[in-house]
Formats: C-alpha cells, structure tokens, sequence
C-alpha cells in the first residue's frame, strides 16, 4: 500500500513540474517581453466603399477597357464587350475565353459576376463561366472555380457556383438570382514544384462567395478538369482565366476586378 502512496505521489509531481516551471516562468517574465516591433505590416489604404480595390491593388478591370486581358487562344487583344461599367463574354464573335497579360503567384482577389436575367437552360449549361485561378494552356486548363447559375438550378454539386470544379463543393449556397451581381473573394495559394517536377506543396483556395465563406483553406489536387481525376502539372506564374463557356444561352458579366499579390 505505502508503495502505491509513493508511486502516486512521484507521479503526481512528475506530472505537475512542467506545469510549475511555466507557471514560475510566466511570473518572471514582464508583458514586454512578448511584445514584437518588427516587420511593421505595411499601410494600406482601404476603399472608400465595401468590395472596392485597396490603395496597393493592381486594377485589372475598372468598368472601362481589357488593356490587362488578352484572348487565351492567340494572345491577341481581348474581345469581350465593355459597356455600363461591365465587361461581357462575347459569344457572336467566338471571342473565346480571356487572360490578364500579368502572370501571379499566390495573391488576393476580388472579382464580381452577373447571370443575365434572361438565361435559360438547366444543369451545366445555365451560365457557365468559370474563374481559373492560375490558367496553364490555350484552353480550359488550369485550377477552376466554377461561374453558374446555381440560385435554383440542380446539377452535381462539385460543379455549382462556388466549387472548385470536380474537386471541392461549396460549404454552402449563397447564389443570389439571375440579373443580380455576385462577388467572389479569393486567397490563391499556388503550388510549388520541385526541379523533376514532382508537387513541393499543393495549391490552396480560400473564397468567400457573396460574403459567404464556401472554401475554407481547401487543397486542391491538381489542376481541374471535365473529364478524368485531377492532376499537376508543374508551371510557374500564371495568368488569371475567365471563361468563355460555349453552353450558356446569353452571355455573362465580370466587373470590379482587382488583386493583392502576397509573397
Ligand atoms: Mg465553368
């Protein structure tokens, strides 16, 4: 019995005497001593209005040209139709979809969409556009977070509004309806690639739909596509894509679009 009392006794201290040794620590220690100077996080000035571009955002779309965006196809200049401070797919002319002429790494962005109220269709073909997040070739390639109509229209889940496409459902619906303008805002955090190519780390997306949290730091497992399982595909900075989706029955637009890039 006198053993048992022993060992319990030694135990208890054993475990106690970290717990003492912090707790004597933290008395000798003053509030200074975790205060931290340095670096000084930078100023930056925000916008007068809610959704607007802060004082150190590149400006890639304003209301007014595409001097920032090219055709992906030719690299030819943009084709899209600019009017009342919006910029819209244009199908007439098989504009096809576009690019920013930059290239970026990891970055903060802020882009707004609008379904036209006269769209029709159902599933996929209802608005499909899409924002690729970092565009790796001429045609669809790239990491796609999907543009639909999704305010009451069914199709597979990892391909509505808000999902990274075939990879990632949205954490929830937030779609406003058709005719009325949304706004995604997105932390990109681009893959890394070691010299043979092989993924040093993967990419991650945080995107806020409509102010509405609907990707949480989710890591993506290669590059999206319509058909087959994600893959990488190592690549450096890259353009920022928007979609010229074949199927939607009217056009849709893109306005206020700016981004942060972040080290
Ligand atoms: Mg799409």
């Amino acid at each position: 019995m006198a053993t048992k009392r022993i060992l319990t006794a030694l135990l208890a201290t054993l475990i106690a005497a970290p717990l003492l040794a912090q707790q004597t620590t933290a008395a000798k220690m003053k509030p200074e001593d975790t205060e931290v100077y340095e670096p000084v996080p930078p100023v930056v000035t925000p916008a007068a209005t809610v959704g607007a571009a802060p004082s150190d955002a590149i400006i890639l779309f304003d209301g007014k040209g595409l001097d920032e965006w090219v055709s992906v196809a030719d690299k030819s200049p943009a084709k899209w139709t600019v009017a009342d401070g919006a910029m819209t797919v244009n199908k007439t002319k098989g504009a096809g979809s576009i690019e920013t002429k930059r290239t970026f790494k990891n970055y903060q962005l802020h882009v707004e969409w609008k379904i036209p109220t006269n769209i029709t269709g159902s599933g996929q073909a209802r608005g499909n556009s899409g924002v690729f997040l970092a565009s790796t070739g001429s045609g669809d390639t790239g990491y796609e977070l999907q543009v639909l109509d999704s305010y009451e229209n069914k199709t597979y889940v990892n391909g509505q509004a808000g999902a990274i496409y075939k990879q990632g459902i949205p954490l929830a619906n937030p779609n406003r309806k058709p005719g009325e303008w949304q706004s995604y805002d997105i932390v990109w955090t681009a893959p890394t690639f070691n010299a043979d190519g092989s993924v040093s780390t993967p990419a991650y997306v945080t995107v806020m739909f409509n102010g509405v949290l609907v990707q949480n730091h989710f890591e993506l497992k290669g590059e999206t596509f319509y058909i087959g399982k994600p893959m990488y595909k190592a690549h450096g900075p890259a353009p920022i894509k928007l979609q010229a989706h074949g199927d939607a029955s009217e056009p849709i637009s893109f306005r206020n679009i700016w981004v942060r890039e972040l080290k």
